[in-house]
């Protein structure tokens, strides 16, 4: 079996790689640096070097992978942005930085994926429940809560085309993890928000395609 982590250099993506290996599978993980890059080689992973919010990294990054057959994708790359209230526009910059990295990457990398993907291979990205809509209680990070509501919707799209095609797509929260984003408070650790995710991939079937899910299996609604 075959894994495809983007951004994947630390945080849940590199511990989805550490335990993914553990486990005796092939991983092919992306990071936008050489540390990064030398990280994921040290845990045995085909080590891949993308920028999701550059356009000829991921056209050098489609070449790359041309030809593989993939079971297991994971879109782990995001950022958080300021973190402001509801009603406080961000600066252009910032809008720039958190939509590019959040949701025009997983524009420009899931299409990639068509005719890469072994029968009913499973992609996800890692949404968050602050992108919920439906389900929305705070207004903390309403930028990052924007690109993830935008990234549930590309997921949705992705899945209407490829679920057809055999591939289980679903958009996925993690838990709220202890890595340099979720902070030092949070009450998961990467190792558990890992384990849970492989653990529900792994059981997902035709059923679950274009759905929004928590780590734990429960659904989140979108
Ligand atoms: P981290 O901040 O620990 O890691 C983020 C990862 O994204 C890094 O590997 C980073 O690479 C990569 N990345 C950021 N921008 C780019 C880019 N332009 N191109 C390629 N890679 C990029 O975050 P987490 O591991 O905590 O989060 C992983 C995912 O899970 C994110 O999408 C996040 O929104 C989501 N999530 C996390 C939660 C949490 O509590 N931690 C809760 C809900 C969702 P680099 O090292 O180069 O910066």
């Amino acid at each position: 079996m075959t894994v495809l982590l983007i951004g994947a250099s630390r945080g849940i993506g590199y511990e989805l790689g550490r335990q993914y290996r553990e486990e005796g599978r092939r991983v092919v993980a992306t990071a936008r640096d050489e540390r990064g890059l030398a990280r994921l080689g040290e845990l045995g992973c085909e080590a891949v070097p993308l920028d999701v919010t550059e356009a000829a990294s991921a056209a050098g990054f489609g070449w790359r992978i041309d030809g593989e057959r993939f079971e297991v994708v994971v879109y782990c790359a995001g950022l958080y942005g300021p973190r402001t209230a509801a009603l406080e526009p961000p600066s252009m910059h910032d809008f720039d930085l958190v939509m590019h990295a959040n949701v025009l990457g997983a524009m420009r990398i899931l299409p990639v994926l068509q005719g890469l993907l072994a029968q009913r291979a499973k992609v996800a990205v890692l949404s968050s429940v602050m992108g919920s809509i439906g389900g929305r209680t705070g207004t903390s990070g309403w930028l990052y809560r924007a690109s993830k509501a935008a990234l549930n919707s590309v997921l949705k799209d992705v899945s209407l085309v490829l679920g057809p095609q055999g591939a289980v797509c679903v958009a996925l929260h993690p838990g709220w993890v202890a890595t340099d984003m979720g902070g030092p408070s949070a009450p998961l650790t990467p190792e558990r928000s890992a384990a849970d995710l492989r653990a529900l991939l792994a059981r997902l079937g035709p059923q679950d395609n274009g759905r929004f899910l928590n780590h734990d299996g429960s659904a989140i609604p979108w």
